[in-house]
């Protein structure tokens, strides 16, 4: 028997089929069906199947305990429910609303985020559910509100296959949107012409594959972008008609790049000027221009600035709207999209509405029929949870599917925050989750293909993932296990629901109107389409359109007065500084096999070959000075933290430049493997997004005690 699913790890969003034999095995290939992929799949899909198969180390009932120092019990889902319902409502009665939150991901379903955003908002009365969508998007959701007036991704993937300019900055597409690298690379294959501009301060696989590599210093991706915008205004590559009749901002944006020199600013990137007049002249001359990013440039004190920056140069060229041309903020996890429509940051209400806007909660009030007036203030961000738990204004975090105690920022801070919290509930797959260990209570979480819902794409790609296998043990589906608990809040008759078909059209019908408006959409129309785009009323879902691929053709933004907003934006960095005690910087990132905090790609043999173990990549120079050999074993310092491990010395990184992926978490009992022991929980003041790609730090040989 076969089924047409969707990959659960990165944005890309591939389709799969997946075959079931008779036995019960699984196979698995790429789905050729599917827009996304067209049948292709990375080492990390192929090797998916393996996840599910593995039971080794699953949640299989739920359990509780009265106090740490007990062991587990295992319990029935009504005792683990009645349980937390009970010390939730407590807290809630004593401390108020803000007391208790949600902390969840971006590998949540659409449905799934939906419901702890209606129960929190709409029915505890606090805004405090954030998510790990935090930690790699929210820069890029505010540069898109401040330049388009909505997080609106404006490009789709086939924007790939008409574009000639490409540039990719604070991204390594080949290893962490592998199937999207291969769209690109077979592009410039039947294209020569193509040029790749590849920005980054490591010699990635992506930048070895790019026409033309600038390996800035970190931190000065805005001094490059608005060096690129004075070359291309100084050489009337700008669009005046496009800026006369569509945008706002121009004349203090030319100010603003016209006070640096381009040498001034190469010697600030520390990179030739001849690659800045380079990307400059490719960007002019193309007929499409298509930027791509990431983490590079969200996961910043920064991030916000450094997103206008780039959207910036699309805007003064006029290249968005157009096939080819636009600013891609490629999305890191398969779901991120999905939260962001449904509402699942701090700050937002569903389809895009604002909680500190009173006609929108006004809507939202009234849609759920709510016994409470939803809060007017912002919840609690990621890092604000960590800050509120530590000093005991927050008493109560349930985290959904997502392992803070390796992916936080500052992570020891994270760590010494849940053992002090009063009440943890961990609702996750398996126990290879860190942060099990703090739990009071566990919930037995369905994994991917054992629950059904959607999820969007990096390309506002909705599909439908069916049910496939039942769940192993108790496991329940995650939208299950909330509606469950709202019953026993009290909160029955608003979360009755018997199946997630009925909380995704529910959410469907609060979209209308809105800018992602999907209203009328099914489980029904998206298995007849496979997928569709949103929004998908704009092309009237009862023809079977597949929705809208490219937004803002007319060049008509969600802005107040319908004109884009080039911001222009000082190009000074943020990030905590070196001195003579912590020289280096470190950047953190993620490698080819792995996927955030390997608790699922962690259990396939296969992936696990790539890079066995941690490292620490240390420029030849650097290390030299430093007495350090290949393969050594290191001791990073840091002001907040130390790690221990192998060095691997290459010039893919920069003079001054250490890199270590993110991945690991406790291994052997020792927690010295994890890179956020490093990191710093400073955040972008506008988007709250830790500035994980710059920290100082200091490595030395480890010598035993
Ligand atoms: Fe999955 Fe992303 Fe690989 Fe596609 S590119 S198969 S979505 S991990």
């Amino acid at each position: 028997m076969t089924h047409q699913t969707t990959c659960c790890y990165c944005g890309v969003g591939c389709g799969i089929v997946i075959k079931q034999e008779q036995n019960g095995r699984l196979s698995l290939q790429g789905d050729p069906q599917h827009p996304s992929n067209k049948g292709m799949l990375c080492s990390k899909g192929m090797n998916l199947h393996y996840t599910v198969m593995d039971q080794s180390d699953r949640l299989l009932y739920p359990q509780m305990r009265f106090n740490r120092s007990m062991p587990m019990q295992r319990v029935s889902w009504d005792a683990a429910l009645e349980r937390t319902a009970a010390v939730f409502r407590t807290l809630i009665q004593k401390y108020g609303p803000d007391s208790v939150a949600f902390y969840v991901s971006g590998q949540c379903l659409t449905e799934e985020y939906y419901l702890v955003n209606k129960l929190i908002k709409g029915f505890i009365g606090s805004n405090n559910i954030d998510t790990n969508s935090r930690l790699c998007m929210s820069s890029a959701v505010v540069g898109y509100k401040l330049t388009l007036g909505e997080d609106s991704v404006p490009v789709c993937y086939d924007d790939i296959e008409e574009a000639d300019v490409f540039l990719v900055e604070g991204a390594n597409p080949a290893w962490c949107h592998p199937i999207l690298w291969r769209r690109i690379e077979a592009h410039k294959a039947a294209n020569p012409t193509v040029k790749i501009i590849c920005v980054d301060p490591r010699r990635t696989d992506t930048a070895r594959s790019s026409d033309l590599h600038l390996p800035i210093r970190p931190g000065t991706d805005i001094v490059l972008n608005n060096a690129i915008g004075r070359l291309l205004i100084e050489n009337n590559a700008v669009d005046n008609e496009f800026i006369v009749n569509h945008a706002d901002g121009f004349t203090a944006y030319r100010e603003q790049v016209m006070q640096r020199s381009i040498d001034e600013a190469a010697e600030l990137c520390g990179i030739p000027s001849e690659g800045i007049y380079t990307a400059a002249r490719w960007i002019a001359r193309s007929k499409g221009f298509l930027s791509l990013w990431t983490m590079g440039l969200n996961q910043s004190a920064v991030g916000v600035n450094k997103n206008l920056s780039l959207i910036n140069l699309h805007l003064i060229t006029g290249r968005i709207g157009k096939p080819g041309n636009g600013p891609f903020s490629l999305t890191g996890q398969p779901n991120a999209m999905g939260g962001r429509e449904t509402g699942g940051l701090a700050n937002l209400l569903p389809a895009h509405r604002d909680v500190t806007n009173a006609a929108h909660r006004a809507e939202m009030e009234a849609f759920w029929n709510s016994p409470i007036q939803i809060a007017a203030k912002p919840g609690l961000t990621a890092t604000e949870m960590i800050d509120a738990l530590s000093d005991d204004r927050l008493k109560a975090i349930w985290i959904i599917n997502t392992n803070p105690l390796v992916s936080m920022p500052d992570v020891n801070a994270t760590e010494k925050a849940l053992k002090k919290a009063r009440f943890v509930v961990v609702q996750d797959v398996s126990n290879r989750a860190d942060t099990v260990q703090f739990a009071d209570v566990v919930l037995p979480a369905a994994a991917w293909l054992e629950k059904e819902g959607t999820m969007t794409n990096a390309e506002r790609r909705i599909s439908y993932l069916p049910k496939i296998l039942d769940a192993p043990g108790e496991a329940l589906p995650d939208a299950e296990i909330i509606w469950r608990f709202a019953q026993k809040m009290g909160f029955g008759a608003s979360f009755d629901y018997t199946e997630a078909a009925q909380v995704y059209e529910e959410y469907a019908r609060i979209t209308e109107g809105t800018s992602i408006d999907v209203t009328g959409v099914s489980y029904d129309i998206l298995k007849q389409n496979r997928t569709i785009q949103w929004p998908y009323s704009m092309n009237d879902g009862a023809d079977g359109a597949a929705g809208t691929k490219r937004l803002f053709a007319n060049h008509q933004f969600y802005t107040a007065n319908g004109r884009a907003q080039i911001h222009p934006v000082p190009d000074e960095n943020r990030s905590e500084p070196t001195d003579e005690q912590f020289p280096l910087v470190l950047t953190t990132g993620r490698i080819r096999d792995q996927w955030h905090t390997m608790t699922k790609t962690g259990r396939v043999a296969k992936l696990n070959q790539h890079n066995p173990q941690p490292f620490l990549q240390i420029h030849p120079a650097d290390a030299e000075v430093r007495g350090i050999r290949q393969g050594q074993l290191v001791e990073v310092q840091g002001r907040r933290g130390v790690v221990r491990v192998k060095a691997q010395l290459t010039d893919d990184v920069r003079p001054g430049l250490c890199f270590m992926p993110m991945h690991w978490g406790k291994m052997l009992n020792s927690n010295l493997n994890r890179a956020n022991n490093l990191t710093n929980a400073l955040v972008d003041p506008r988007s709250k997004e830790p500035d994980f790609k710059f920290s100082a730090v200091e490595v030395v040989p480890y010598k035993k005690p």
